[in-house]
């Protein structure tokens, strides 16, 4: 048969090609990380075709616009020239966008409807809040609209929410919610959840519509199936009842959606909703090298209830994972650039890696402020994927327009940007208003805001409001002239403008990210003299980022990961608090941590040749430091699969081979952040490391009661009491005869070798 000699079959192992050629009934492919369950898909739609189903009867459901791409591409590639026409093949937004405009109507939407943005959901919900006389401070839009996502992800409509939720904001929830979808119906709109809860409702009481999808999508395939929420699943197993022509592909170990509303339930069920499911079991890894792949199984070990897999591959050992420690977040960001250069150069005595075949891959997205100020200085390209580039974030923008009409009062377009940002009551109409009024009097829009206020012009709320934005301003300038520190006037601006707060009060999931970047922002300040400096900087940077289409790192957050590889991986701050995050650790029970572990198993099964984890025992907050401790993750990484690397600010290097800085008592201060288990541990590895290899640097002994370094006779220095003797050791303690302080005991900890 012609199919038989396919290249898309020869290039698949027997289990896959199993799952690709059961074409009729369901199946499931449920298997690691790297054992080609998206190759295996792309190639049973390429077989499909092949055996003469017509694009338009499959249907593929992919989780991100760039995996409907790629995946695109390559059935292209599988079937060459052949192929007229393509399979629906998308997101399930993008999927469902397309079916509501034809059958809108049957729920009272126009085809031409329109889609809100999470800025309009907002106003909305907020005029509805006030409308019913609530509170907006006490229970803000935002955490409506999260609670209507919520439902809207389990496929509730306003009457289908549950007893259990009817306390919901103040007990007016699914009221609210009723009068949400109602207002929508009227301006013709829908919101992003509401593409998939419209299409279930429609499935569900239109037998009709329902029966023409069932037949039109004889073969249904879905990829990342463990992170679908109940609406997608119910969406999916309507439009498979039918034929039953329906592959899902997943990983249960790679759920990380939960709190979006995902439930991996629904790929353990499988069997149940399609009797007669055809299981298949993929257990050889193609993507990672044999330590990437133990110590990622050695990680996701510590879930409980897992459903177990075996996974193995015959690539080479290749390189140990690496583990390193750094003083600070700076310190781990200007490591890892100079780590993608010399990889780049081949310095490494590893292979040479291209620019775009490495990548940084971060719990939080404030995280890449640090990488992205560090490649932007020393001009390494880099994109971020899945989102903005630090500063292009909103709430960075806003903060920076905040900053610049500080500095620069006639900055028109940022005084635009943040007048009404918090809400101050300024319209489209005052507004106008101002503008009008600044050209008539050819001034700026701060001074013209300035006359309509103090000429009553201005009403309501918007006068006091915007009265008070001019005072701010006016004290803020004072202070930028006065030469005041920029890094505390910079988070008094913040504070005073109400612009803090605003995230504060705001009840989103995204909000605590917005908050850290904000901070995030605060941090970067400190190597500026003065607000001027920093704001030429960043106009530098944006202006200097034109894209000349060469390689590029890239830099993206672990969620957005999802399905990726790379030859060569960075997992930077793996930290307690910050990764397994803190809201995670507060929970009670183990379902938040074991969400992160299963994100530190997403990450490291991203690599294929080298991955390198990282985190910091200090990160300055607010111009405070503060210590950290090791992720737990690290604990649970198999020794025999890590390699503990030296960071050269951390015990030699720079402050080994002269006194120590000023600021290296505080940081000896700091140590107790080095007595975790975690960090005892890499300090042995890296002892017995350190040992088997004596060209590695040795400097700086941060806690002696797991490396005692010292001997009998060594030089060494103290803060407080300066260079002396080592005459005797006692545990972690160590006696020592002080060139000018005479004779002490001090705790070794505290103590630094001298320059040799
Ligand atoms: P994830 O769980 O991370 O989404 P996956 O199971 O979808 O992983 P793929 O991305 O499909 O895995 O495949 C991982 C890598 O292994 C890809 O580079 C792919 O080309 C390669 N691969 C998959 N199957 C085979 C095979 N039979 N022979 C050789 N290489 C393969
Ligand atoms: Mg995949």
């Amino acid at each position: 048969m012609a199919a038989r000699s396919a290249p898309y079959l020869d290039e698949l192992n027997p289990a896959q090609r199993e799952a690709v050629e059961t074409l009729q009934g369901p199946v499931l492919m449920l298997a690691g990380a790297g054992t080609g369950k998206t190759k295996a898909l792309t190639a049973r739609i390429a077989h499909l075709m092949n055996q003469g189903v017509r694009p338009n009867e499959i249907l593929a459901v992919t989780f991100t616009n760039k995996a409907a791409r790629e995946m695109k591409g390559r059935v292209g590639r599988h079937l060459g020239e052949a192929v007229e026409g393509m399979p629906w093949l998308g997101t399930f937004h993008a999927i469902c966008v397309k079916l509501l405009r034809r059958h809108g109507e049957l729920v009272g939407l126009k085809s031409n409807f329109t889609i809100l943005d999470t800025d309009d959901q907002i106003r909305l919900l907020k005029q509805l809040i006030v409308a019913a006389n609530i509170d907006d401070k006490r229970w803000p839009a935002r955490a409506l609209a999260s609670l209507i996502d919520g439902w809207k992800n389990r496929a509730l409509t306003p009457e289908k929410v549950p007893n259990a939720d009817a306390s919901a904001f103040d007990h007016k929830g699914t009221e609210l919610y009723a009068a949400y979808q109602e207002r929508l119906k009227t301006l013709n709109a829908v919101d992003f959840g509401d593409l998939l809860l419209h299409m279930v409702t429609i499935f569900q009481t239109h037998g009709d519509v329902l029966e023409q999808y069932q037949r039109w999508f004889r073969y249904i395939l879905v990829d990342e199936y463990q992170d679908t929420n109940v609406a997608q699943y119910l969406w999916l197993r309507l439009l498979a009842q039918k034929h039953q022509n329906i592959c899902c592909v997943g990983d249960d170990d790679q759920s990380i959606y939960g709190w979006r509303g995902a439930e991996v339930g629904n790929i353990l069920r499988f069997e149940k909703d399609f009797p007669g499911a055809k299981v298949v079991r993929l257990e050889q890894n193609y993507r990672s090298t044999p330590h990437i792949l133990a110590a990622a199984s050695g990680v996701i070990a510590g879930n409980k209830g897992r459903l177990g897999k075996t996974l193995w591959t015959d690539r080479d050992d290749g390189e140990k994972v690496r583990l390193i420690g750094h003083w600070d977040g700076e310190e781990e960001a200007r490591w890892i650039g100079e780590e993608i250069e010399a990889l780049q150069r081949g310095t490494r005595g590893l292979r040479s890696h291209e620019l775009d075949q490495q990548a940084i891959l971060v719990r939080a997205s404030h995280q890449m402020r640090a990488f992205e100020d560090r490649f932007l200085t020393i001009g390494l390209p880099y994109k971020v994927i899945g989102g903005p580039r630090f500063y292009e974030r909103m709430e960075i923008r806003d903060a920076m327009a905040y900053f610049r009409v500080a500095c620069s009062p006639d900055d028109d377009l940022a005084f635009e940007r943040i007048v009404n940002t918090p809400k101050r009551g300024v319209g489209d109409k005052a507004l106008q208003n101002i503008q009008r009024a600044a050209r008539a009097n050819e001034t700026s829009l701060l001074e013209a805001a300035r006359l309509l206020v103090s000429a009553g012009e201005l009403k309501g709320k918007a006068r006091g409001a915007v009265g008070q934005l001019i005072e701010g301003f006016d004290r803020w300038r004072a202070a930028v002239q006065n030469n005041e520190n920029h890094i505390e006037l910079a988070e008094i601006i913040l504070e005073e403008s109400g612009y803090t707060e605003m995230w504060q009060n705001d009840k989103t999931p995204e909000a605590p990210g917005r908050l850290e970047n904000l901070k995030e922002l605060i941090k970067a300040l400190e190597s500026f003299e003065n607000l001027q400096g920093f704001l030429e900087h960043v106009a530098l940077i944006m202006d200097n980022e034109a894209d000349d289409g060469g390689p590029k790192v890239s830099i993206m957050t672990l969620h957005a990961a999802k399905g990726l590889e790379f030859p060569v991986v960075f997992l930077p701050g793996w930290e307690d608090g910050l990764f397994p995050s803190q809201r995670s650790m507060d929970e009670s029970g183990l379902k938040g941590v074991e969400e992160e572990r299963r994100l530190a198993y997403v990450g490291i099964t991203r690599a294929e040749e080298l991955c390198t984890i990282s985190f910091a025992g200090n990160r300055r907050i607010f111009g405070q430091w503060q210590s950290a401790l090791p992720s737990r993750f690290i604990d649970e990484l198999p020794e025999e699969n890590v390699d503990v690397l030296t960071a050269p600010g951390l015990y030699g290097g720079g402050y080994g081979a002269a006194a120590p800085s000023s600021g290296m008592q505080e940081r000896m201060d700091r140590a107790d952040a080095y007595n975790s288990p975690g960090w005892k541990r890499m300090q042995a590895r890296s002892q017995s490391r350190q040992t088997a290899q004596p060209t590695e640097t040795k400097g700086l002994v941060i806690d002696a009661t797991a490396v005692s370094s010292h001997a009998k006779g060594d030089r060494v220095f103290h803060q407080k009491f300066g260079y002396g003797t080592v005459m005797g050791i006692e545990g972690d303690k160590l006696d020592i005869e002080f060139d000018k302080a005479g004779a002490k005991k001090v705790v070794a900890r505290f103590i630094v070798d001298a320059a040799k």
